[in-house]
């Protein structure tokens, strides 16, 4: 487990950001949030995919409203993403939304900040500060004459200080950038800068594969250095995508404790058996397990006993059959047709023992 760096806990519905807790998965429906049924469907499926926390959009009063009865059918902490309008915040407060995003400095006048810090304060919701380096304040882009990490920490406490005027501390912030060198700067000053918790994303990252992979380059920079209390990997694609990838992301620096982990060969010369189908096969069998079981799936016996010897279960193939590791000890031959059936059936042995235990 990276050390984390110490910062302020928030509570957000039944969850603490920050403090010492876990590093918490979030994303975003896409739905239109008007759309109840499709809105809870799509947050269902994001929960199952591990999904801790998720933000819908609030663009209006109709999705203002509708938060009421999403509210009722989720399960997991719910965000509102607010441009500007105190009264679609006010709204959604009043309809038991979990935490606001909104930047008190875009509200207006004095008396609608607070109002909005009122009625978060009166009901223990915490304000997420969004700073984004595409939309930096003019008086700031004057100052520093296009988007830098100065400008967004100085956006950030631009924001944070309004805040801590009306005696508001239950404050997370965010820094994106799609670019991935100033969102790191920026969050690295930022961790250095105030004790808020920080609210991890490379925004408009890209596709599954390339946002993917430039987002794992910059957060997983970030995490390295013990910075960030909560994630977000923003994708054009399939929400779920973006769980996964976090997920993924997350068990690289051993920072989530209850995900299976899939250790697989590039394969070579050596490989007499279809591993690549295997091998996708069990990470998607495995994707939705919670606890932290290692698989390793090799194609041949070289590598693959020292490898399983690492796993909890594992395989190794041969010419039209495989052999099955458990925690290192070879215990039978497979032909290839049973390979993966077998594999399942040891798994969820493992996880029945881990869930006993
Ligand atoms: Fe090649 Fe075997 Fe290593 Fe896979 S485990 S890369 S098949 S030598």
């Amino acid at each position: 487990m990276f050390h984390r760096r110490e910062t302020i806990p928030v509570k957000v519905g039944n969850l603490t950001i920050g403090g010492s807790n876990d590093v918490i998965i979030q994303s975003m429906c896409t739905t239109k949030t008007a759309d109840v049924k499709a809105t809870v469907a799509e947050i269902h499926r994001l929960e199952d995919a591990g999904c801790q926390i998720v933000r819908v959009t609030v663009n209006n009063k109709e999705a203002a409203e509708a938060i009421k009865d999403i509210k009722k059918q989720i399960s997991i902490p719910l965000v509102a993403d607010i441009h500007f309008d105190y009264r679609l915040a006010l709204m959604a407060i009043e309809n038991g939304i979990d935490k606001v995003r909104i930047n008190p400095g875009n509200i207006g006048r004095r008396e609608k900040v607070e109002a909005v810090v009122k009625a978060c304060k009166e009901r223990g919701i915490p304000i997420r500060i969004g700073v984004n380096a595409g939309s930096l304040e003019n008086h700031l882009l004057e100052k520093y004459g296009y988007p830098t990490p100065e400008a967004m920490v100085e956006s950030a406490l631009y924001h944070i200080r309004i805040l801590e005027e009306l005696d508001f501390r239950d404050i997370i912030v965010s820094l994106k950038a799609s670019d991935v060198p100033m969102a790191i700067a920026a969050y690295t000053q930022a961790a250095s800068t105030f004790k808020y918790p920080l609210h991890l994303g490379i925004t408009e990252a890209g596709t599954l594969f390339s946002g993917t992979v430039k987002s794992a380059a910059g957060l997983g920079a970030l995490l390295s250095m013990g910075i960030g209390s909560t994630i977000r990997i923003s994708l054009s694609a399939d929400p779920v995508e973006e769980v996964k990838v976090c997920r993924e992301l997350l068990k690289s620096f051993g920072l989530i404790t209850n995900a299976a982990t899939l250790i697989s060969c590039p394969t070579c010369g050596r490989l007499d058996i279809d591993l690549f189908s295997i091998a996708n096969e069990v990470e998607d069998y495995i994707s939705k397990l919670k606890v932290p079981i290692k698989v390793s799936v090799l194609g041949c016996a070289v590598n693959g006993p020292g490898e399983a010897r690492e796993a909890d279960i594992g395989i190794a193939g041969a010419r039209g059959e495989g052999m099955l590791f458990r925690y290192g000890e070879m215990i039978r031959k497979v032909p290839e047709a049973e390979l993966l059936s077998e594999l399942k059936k040891e798994i969820d042995l493992i996880v029945e023992h881990y869930e006993r235990t």
